[in-house]
């Protein structure tokens, strides 16, 4: 049997670090080599010409087919990770959530039950840790040698649902750092937020815009400050995802000072979108999240904070639900369920608000969609980045190409779109997985159970 092989010509190659014009030879699951006028002969030749070529994106922060507020996320593995395809993005890193009084285990087949031979695109997990006590202790060390599964996400907010205190919190962090793994976080004041949710509720302030204004800037700021302490005191590698404001931010500025490395995340709307939408009545439902959407001030914090190297990853904080089920919140801001739609425009919406625009390199893009969540996450050199040996994930990319945003026209399963009418300019025109078509002519190429479950190699926070 002929092996499969693809000869992708003349496009301009971009990682992290280099720019330049060449073919790519790619074989089975792998890229072979690299050069001008390479003289192989695969079983099919792309040309590239005047195309860009980045690595396959990299979303370390989805929430796909996830039980959450009395429902379940609309995408489903399957339908999630092929929007995620169309925009670019091969590997995805999904979340499992323990369940308070229950172990990790247990969390974990019931994830794998949605999730394994359903994916279209690759795949990797963070495990939530919800309830931290001697019995969890004894799974860390399992879940990073046996399982690849090297991070462990926590809550400082969902106060009685999600939330550990600070006690579970340095106690998994002395054990996490033991075992070589990192401790993620989202960082917002969860007692605080808990008291204004109910404050706003008893004065019968319950519209979207209350979902805001119960959790402001301060919430996060302290958050942060109070969880890189801990990570200072106790050593471990910490990462603090979804990152929105310039009072956080601050909070690990301050942290380099004493020279400690955190590693931070911000998600494409907090770059793009703000506060004022939560102004549009119900309408504001859309864009109803956990942080909620900031100021303008925020937004240039962040972009800055990129260009600085503070902020190392733009992700999505996918989790997107239907307008029906957004609508139970109709009478009581605090029963949204949180979370919007971005999985599939991530990569577009970058590139034409950051590399269009002139806020942030080409290099820069590579770098925050894709190299350092594989570095940070333990996936590098294999994801992240285009080189001999690596897996072929390859985004071929027209940065020319204009387009409008549409629920209309999107493939991810919501019935709305964050971006509506949205103009971008860049369009992702093939995209390739581990050496196969995955997303030609609009139209995936790929049947779900082709993702691959990405186990992760012990991380240090350096990268
Ligand atoms: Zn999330």
């Amino acid at each position: 049997m002929r092996s499969m092989s693809l000869l992708i010509k003349n496009g301009r190659v971009i990682t992290a670090s280099e720019d330049y014009v060449a073919d790519i030879f790619i074989e089975d699951e792998k890229i072979k080599a690299i050069g001008k006028d390479l003289p192989m002969k695969a079983y099919e030749t792309i040309d590239a010409s005047d195309m860009m070529i980045f690595p396959g994106g990299i979303d370390p922060h989805v929430h796909l087919d996830m039980p959450f507020m009395g429902t379940f996320s609309s995408d489903t593995y399957e339908t999630g990770t092929r929007a995620a395809l169309h925009g670019g993005t091969t590997t995805v890193i999904d979340f499992i959530l323990q369940k308070q009084g229950n172990s990790l285990k247990a969390a974990l087949g019931d994830w794998r039950s949605r999730s394994d031979n359903n994916c279209v695109g690759d795949y990797s997990f963070h495990m939530a840790v919800t309830d931290f006590n001697e019995e969890t202790k004894k799974e860390i060390k399992h879940f990073i040698e046996e399982e690849g599964i090297t991070s462990f996400k926590t809550f400082m907010a969902y106060k009685g649902a999600l939330m550990i205190d600070d006690r579970q919190m340095i106690g998994l962090m002395e054990e996490v750092k033991k075992q070589g793994g990192m401790v993620t976080v989202h960082a917002t004041n969860g007692d605080m937020i808990d008291y204004l949710v109910a404050k706003h509720r008893d004065e019968g302030k319950l519209s979207p815009l209350y979902h805001y204004l119960s959790q402001p800037e301060v919430t996060e700021a302290e958050a942060s400050e109070r969880f890189v302490d801990m990570a200072n005191y106790t050593g471990c590698p910490g990462y603090i995802v979804h990152l929105t404001c310039e009072g956080a931010l601050n909070a690990v500025r301050n942290a380099t000072r004493r020279n400690q490395n955190v590693l931070v995340e911000t998600c494409i709307q907090y770059l793009l979108l703000d506060a004022s939408l939560y102004e549009k009545d119900f309408d504001g439902a859309k864009w109803v999240m956990s942080p909620p959407l900031r100021e303008k001030k925020d937004q240039q914090t962040l972009w800055a904070g990129i260009n600085q190297g503070l902020v190392k990853v733009v992700a999505t904080d996918h989790c997107p639900f239907n307008w029906e089920q957004k609508k139970m919140g109709e009478k009581d801001f605090s029963k949204i369920p949180n979370g919007h739609p971005a999985i599939e425009h991530r990569m577009e919406l970058l590139f034409s608000e950051g590399v269009h625009n002139g806020k942030i390199t080409l290099n820069k893009f590579v770098e925050v969609t894709s190299t350092n969540a594989a570095k940070i996450f333990g996936m590098f050199p294999r994801k992240g980045t285009i080189g001999i040996d690596s897996d072929a994930d390859l985004v071929i990319f027209d940065p020319n190409e204009k387009h409008t945003i549409s629920a209309s026209s999107h493939h991810m399963h919501v019935d709305y779109s964050a971006y509506e009418g949205w103009k971008v300019t860049g369009k992702v025109k093939t995209v390739v997985l581990r050496g196969k078509i995955a997303v030609e002519n609009n139209e995936c190429k790929l049947e779900k159970g082709y993702g691959q479950f990405i186990k992760r190699s012990k991380v240090n926070g350096i990268i």
